[in-house]
C-alpha cells in the first residue's frame, strides 16, 4: 500500500506514519510545517519506505497513492485561531484538493474530523446522529464549520463520484510529541508543571473533556481506514472529566508547588464533552485500553525528556 498522510508531522499524524511503517507499508508525508515538525518525522529519514514533501495542501498536488490519510489542519484552538481565514482555506480547499488527488487514484479517503462539528453540545454523550449546536460565526467557527464543510464535501464525493470515504470524528486526544507550545489543556498543564509554572485553568474548570491516549486513537483510525464503514465515526475515551479534576490530577503526579490561575473563558468553550463510541465497538471491535493514569504517565515522561 502507497499511503499518503496530510498533516504527518504533526502529533497525530508522525504517529500514524510509525504505525503504518512498522506494518511493512509506503508512506509520503505531506505537511507545511505550520504546527508540525521536522523532529517527529526525522527518526525515518533513512527508512526506504518514507518520503517527505514539504508542501501545502490549500494548492493541488499530483501524486500516485492508495490510501490517502488527510489530517492536515491546527488542532489547538490557539493555534488554528492564529490565522482563522487560513484554517477555513486549510479545511475546505486542503480537503477538495487532497479528495481530488484521492479521486484521480481512485484511492480511499479518511478525514480526520472532530467533535468540534457538535458545537457547544446540548447532550451528552455525543453519538454521531447528533446534528450539533455550532456558532456560525464564532471565533472558534473557522475550525468547527471548516471540518463540517469538509465532512458535507466527503459524503459528495463519495456521492457523486462514488469514492470510498471514511470520516473519523476525533474527541480529546493527547500524548508524547504534542508541541510544548501547542496550547491545548494537557500539554498546557504538564509544562506548566514541570516548569512550576502557575497551571492555567480557563473559566471556573467546570467545564469537561474526555481525554484519549494517543495509541488507542490510532488504533482506531487504522481499524477505521479498513472497515467498510464511511462514518461518521467517534473515536475517543469516553472517561470525562472536568478541567479542574485534569489540573489536579497532573499537579499531584508532577508533585510540585505550583498553583491555579483562574483565567476568561475563551469564546464559545464547549461546557461538556463525551463520546459515545457505540458505532465504533460495534463497527470496529475498537475501544480504549489506555485509562487517563497509565496515559499521562507516558506524557509526562515524554515532556520530562524534552522540557
Ligand atoms: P497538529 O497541529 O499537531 O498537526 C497538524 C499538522 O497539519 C501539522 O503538522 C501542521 O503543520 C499540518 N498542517 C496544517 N495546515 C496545513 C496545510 N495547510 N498544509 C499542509 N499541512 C498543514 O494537530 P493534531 O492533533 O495532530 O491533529 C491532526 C488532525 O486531527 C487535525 O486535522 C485535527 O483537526 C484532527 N483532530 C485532532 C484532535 C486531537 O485531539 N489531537 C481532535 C480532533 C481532531
Ligand atoms: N483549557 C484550560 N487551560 C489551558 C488550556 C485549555 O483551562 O491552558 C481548557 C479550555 O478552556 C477547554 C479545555 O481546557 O475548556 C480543553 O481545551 P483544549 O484547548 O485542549 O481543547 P478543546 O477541547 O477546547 O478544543
Amino acid at each position: 500500500m502507497k499511503n499518503i498522510v496530510t498533516g504527518g508531522a504533526g502529533f497525530l499524524g508522525s504517529h500514524l506514519i510509525d504505525k503504518l511503517i512498522e506494518r511493512g507499508e509506503k508512506v509520503l508525508c505531506i505537511d507545511n510545517l505550520t504546527t508540525g515538525s521536522i523532529n517527529n518525522i526525522s527518526h525515518l529519514f533513512e527508512n526506504d519506505s518514507f518520503e517527505f514533501i514539504e508542501h501545502d495542501v490549500i494548492n493541488p498536488i499530483k501524486l500516485s497513492c492508495d490510501r490517502v490519510w488527510h489530517l492536515a489542519c491546527p488542532a489547538s484552538p490557539i493555534q488554528y485561531q492564529k490565522n482563522p481565514i487560513k484554517t477555513t482555506k486549510t479545511s475546505f480547499l486542503g480537503t477538495y484538493n487532497m479528495l481530488g488527488l484521492a479521486l484521480s487514484n481512485k484511492a480511499r479517503f479518511l478525514f480526520a474530523s472532530t467533535s468540534e462539528v457538535y458545537g457547544d453540545p446540548e447532550i451528552s454523550p455525543q453519538d454521531e446522529g447528533y446534528k450539533g449546536s455550532v456558532n456560525t460565526i464564532g471565533t472558534r467557527s473557522c475550525y468547527d464549520e471548516g471540518k463540517r464543510v469538509a465532512e458535507s464535501l466527503c459524503f459528495d464525493y463519495f456521492r457523486t463520484h462514488n469514492l470510498e470515504i471514511r470520516i473519523a470524528r476525533i474527541f480529546n486526544t493527547y500524548g508524547p510529541r504534542m508541541a510544548k507550545n501547542d496550547g491545548r489543556v494537557v500539554s498546557n498543564f504538564i509544562c506548566q508543571s514541570l516548569m512550576n509554572e502557575s497551571i492555567t485553568i480557563f473559566g471556573n474548570g467546570n467545564q469537561t473533556r474526555s481525554f484519549c491516549y494517543v495509541d488507542d486513537l490510532i488504533e482506531g483510525l487504522l481499524l477505521t481506514m479498513e472497515s467498510s464503514c464511511t462514518g461518521p465515526i467517534n473515536l475517543g475515551n469516553p472517561n470525562e472529566f472536568t478541567i479542574n479534576e485534569l489540573a489536579n490530577i497532573i499537579k499531584n503526579k508532577i508533585n510540585n508547588e505550583a498553583n491555579f490561575i483562574y483565567k476568561i473563558l475563551p469564546d464559545d468553550d464547549p461546557k461538556q464533552r463525551k463520546p459515545d463510541i457505540s458505532r465504533a465497538k460495534k463497527e470496529l471491535n475498537w475501544e480504549p485500553m489506555n485509562n487517563l493514569d497509565k496515559g499521562l504517565d507516558l506524557t509526562i515522561n515524554y515532556f520530562k525528556s524534552i522540557i
